[in-house]
């Protein structure tokens, strides 16, 4: 069998899932600190989780100042607009989750790019308002089901993958 096809038949062998990295103990966060959910660093070990972070992956630095969306633009907390890199970055994550194949994401609430119900509104206060962030609003128009970091075991769920009665997968 051809590498390509070994790789193709891992990859449809197990549903996998898109995971924020901040939420898999990765210290990418803007302040340089992670959002750690153990059971979701737990996937990433056992193969079932990939982790992701736009903003690095659209070229933003760690750390970096704090961004929030205003409509469909990114500004950070010093005005200077960021929009083309959150957009970059949510094309990549949206390469990623193609490439490899995936079949849900579990992503940070109230990021700019990764808020899936909610975001900050705009005006560095720490207001939130209903919205989502720029990856995630890229993932939504694509169809991908996602979910946010309290609703994990319903993406897995989503993949056949059941919660032990001690909460882990
Ligand atoms: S962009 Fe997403 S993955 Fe990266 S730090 Fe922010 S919430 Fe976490």
């Amino acid at each position: 069998m051809r590498k390509a096809e070994t790789a193709q038949t891992a990859r449809t062998a197990r549903p996998r899932i898109l995971v924020s990295a901040c939420l898999c103990g990765q210290a990418v966060r803007y302040d340089g600190r992670s959002c750690l959910i153990p059971a979701l660093r737990r996937l990433v070990q056992e193969g079932i989780a990939v982790p992701f972070c736009p903003e690095c992956a659209g070229g933003l630095p760690v750390p970096r100042p704090p961004a929030e969306c205003r409509g469909n633009r990114v500004f950070h907390a010093d005005g200077r607009e960021c929009t083309a890199a959150f957009e970059e970055g949510a094309r990549r994550a949206l390469a990623l989750f193609r490439e490899e194949g995936l079949a849900a994401a579990v992503l940070k609430e109230n990021s700019p790019s990764c808020g899936t119900h909610w975001v900050y509104d705009g005006s560095f206060s720490g207001r939130k308002q209903a919205g989502m962030g720029v990856a995630a609003r890229l993932l939504k128009q694509e169809g991908i089901p996602l979910f946010n970091e309290r609703e994990w075991p319903a993406a897995l769920a989503r993949i056949g993958i059941g919660i032990a009665p001690d909460g882990q997968p």
